[in-house]
């Protein structure tokens, strides 16, 4: 990783979709997420059109619904289990929204945030999990990471990634 908090060797697609972790910040949660576009769709580059604001809102009328959302996340770990990487991890990307982990609210500013390709309803690939647990692996030995949590953990009654099938489990390993 170099000092920004690029990981190397892998994908890079910047973002603008972040800014400056407020002032003395150490980043202490990894948020781990699900997303589509369409939603259960796994085939095309939607997903990283949105995190890069070049999303064509018309394409699919489910994009109506998030017409104008600006997002991003560190991390997107495709099906096929490629990483890719929109914001350094030295800086804030936009993935939690209002939330709160131990009592501390916008989680955002002390998180890593980590999207895997699919829905609530499926399955993750081993594929993925073969290259979210290296991954988590070397967030750790980067940031004084005290927990990984899932989006709905922080944003309960609001998200429900990454969902019943995500397999908690082998984070422990
Ligand atoms: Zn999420």
């Amino acid at each position: 990783m170099d000092s920004q908090g690029w990981l190397k060797q892998i994908r890079h697609l910047p973002s603008p979709n972040c800014d400056l972790r407020p002032e003395g910040t150490s980043i202490r949660l990894i948020v781990i997420h699900n997303i589509s576009l369409p939603p259960g769709i796994f085939d095309g580059d939607a997903v990283i059109d949105l995190f890069t604001n070049r999303l064509d809102w018309d394409a699919h009328p489910y994009y109506q619904t998030i017409r104008g959302l600006r997002v991003s996340a560190h991390f997107f770990i495709r099906r096929d289990g490629q990483p890719i990487q929109f914001v350094p991890c030295e800086l804030r990307a936009w993935h939690a929204g209002a939330s709160i982990w131990q009592g501390h609210e916008r989680c955002n500013d002390f998180s890593i945030g980590i999207e895997l390709e699919g829905t609530d309803d499926l399955p993750f690939t081993e594929a993925q999990y073969d290259t979210l647990i290296p991954l988590l692996r070397t967030l750790r030995q980067a940031y004084p990471i005290e927990a990984v949590t899932g989006h709905a953990d922080i944003a309960p009654g609001r998200k429900t990634d990454p969902g019943p099938h995500f397999d908690w489990h082998r984070l422990q390993a």
